[in-house]
């Protein structure tokens, strides 16, 4: 479990010393990274957790546009008022009916 709520990546969480230095290379996981720090103070070491932010894509072509989404929503929109349509045209006609 992460202890990011009292976790001050400056200073050591034992002592408050502010003597720390990455002992590990980072290793990544598919979302997720971490690495081995250590207090030169105090000698105590403890792993920081790092989550993955997002990725920044050279060719933005493939991310969807926000004219696709507005497409999106309005054949969603029509579908639906299509549907509503045939409500009102099945409820007309057995008003005729009777
Ligand atoms: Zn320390």
């Amino acid at each position: 479990m992460s202890d990011k709520k009292f976790y001050n990546p400056e200073v050591c969480p034992y002592c408050g010393s502010y003597s720390i230095a990455g002992i590990s290379h980072a290793e990544y996981d598919a979302d997720y990274a971490w690495r081995e720090v250590e207090c030169i103070v105090c000698e105590k070491s403890w792993k920081e957790l790092f989550t993955l932010a997002g990725a920044e894509l050279e060719d933005k072509s493939v991310l969807p546009t926000k004219d696709h989404s507005k497409t999106k929503l309005a054949s969603a929109t029509e579908a639906r008022i299509r549907g509503i349509l045939e409500q009102l045209k099945d409820f007309c006609e057995e008003e005729d009916d009777g």
